[in-house]
């Protein structure tokens, strides 16, 4: 009687297992703190490295023990696309530590497809709640934008200008915006432009990161860092919501949040990686399925073992409903 009750219990759980997985594991990874909490927790961080009362957390060895066992995505909690400039130290400025922000740093932070395509890395897979876009004063990326637009350029080598391109208009949208900028007051205005610059691209080109902010589970926010001081000006909730919001608006945006078009009806999906060129972007999935068969197994298994299920009556036709779905996994 107790075997066949455990033999129940463990079909029951292999059932629950291989049909609520597939989307249940979303909840389980967003047991973290508020996308809100992050935000103050960083706030908190950065107004400790102003006053130089930064504690450094988990930079210890136990820190490192833990990320070589384990997955950041169940720690990391903030996806973080800044400038490289070397005066924006990222874990330092934030005073957090290994294992706590999944960082995109390139000239001028600027948003194209390889930002925008980590970014998702971080929002979908590393789990983070916050994704901050944080540019900084004094950036020479949007400096040499600025000056080639005023016409106070210089020859720069050959793969600079397509890298900076996606500043060009933010800052001529802050020279028309007010004519009357110039020098150092049009470049910082610009700065700020080409945060939300980056903010509106992203939410053009990823429908997957839309889709996560519009739930909550993502909080896409700007900000700005002080490089003179170490402060972080944070920017405004109401005008990415906004963005957003355009976004979501504009026939031009991108539909599919998967790289596959299976399913899509829009045909904007992208392309899947080249298992020649490197990991094929469904390795997650795969694990995931091979997972469940492997639940899927064990139970079949203990039901042969404990003989008290029979071919006919209800057991049986569970059985045969298990293996028809093993047999469908293992055909995908
Ligand atoms: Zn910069």
């Amino acid at each position: 009687m107790l075997r066949k009750r455990l033999g129940l219990g463990l079909l029951v759980a292999g059932l629950l297992l291989a049909f609520v997985l597939p989307c249940g594991t979303a909840l389980a990874k967003w047991d973290k703190a508020s996308p809100d909490q992050v935000q103050a927790e960083m706030a908190k961080g950065n107004a400790r490295f102003v006053n130089q009362e930064s504690i450094h957390p988990n930079s210890g060895i136990d820190r490192l023990t833990l990320a070589g066992k384990e997955n950041q995505g169940d720690y990391a909690v903030a996806t973080v696309l800044t400038c490289s400039d070397s005066r924006v130290p990222v874990e330092r400025l934030f005073d957090m530590g290994v294992m706590d922000i999944f960082v995109i740093r390139v000239a001028g932070n600027v948003m194209k497809t390889d930002e925008i395509g980590s970014i998702e890395y971080g929002a979908c897979h590393v789990n983070t709640p916050l994704v901050v876009v944080l540019g900084h004063t004094q950036c020479g990326a949007v400096t040499a934008v600025t000056n080639e637009l005023v016409g106070h350029g210089h020859p720069l080598e050959r793969n600079i200008p397509p890298l900076v391109a996606p500043i060009i208009p933010a800052v001529e949208q802050t020279m028309k915006a007010d004519p009357e900028l110039e020098g150092s007051g049009l470049v910082e205005k610009a700065i700020e432009a080409n945060v939300w610059q980056g903010i509106h691209n992203l939410f053009m080109q990823s429908a997957a990161v839309r889709d996560l902010a519009k739930s909550g589970k993502i909080k896409v926010v700007g900000a700005i860092y002080h490089v003179g001081t170490g402060e972080v000006s944070w920017l405004p909730d109401d005008k990415a919501a906004a963005i957003l919001n355009e976004a979501e608006n504009d026939p031009a945006r991108a539909m599919n949040p998967m790289s596959s078009a299976e399913g899509s009806g829009h045909g904007d999906g992208g392309e899947k990686i080249d298992s020649k060129h490197g990991e094929h972007s469904g390795s997650g999935f795969k694990s995931l399925i091979s997972g469940i068969a492997l639940i899927l197994a064990l139970v079949l298994a203990f039901v042969a073992l404990t003989q008290n299920f029979k071919q006919d009556g209800l057991c049986g036709k569970i059985r045969s409903a298990l293996e028809t779905l093993w047999h469908g996994l293992r055909g995908r």
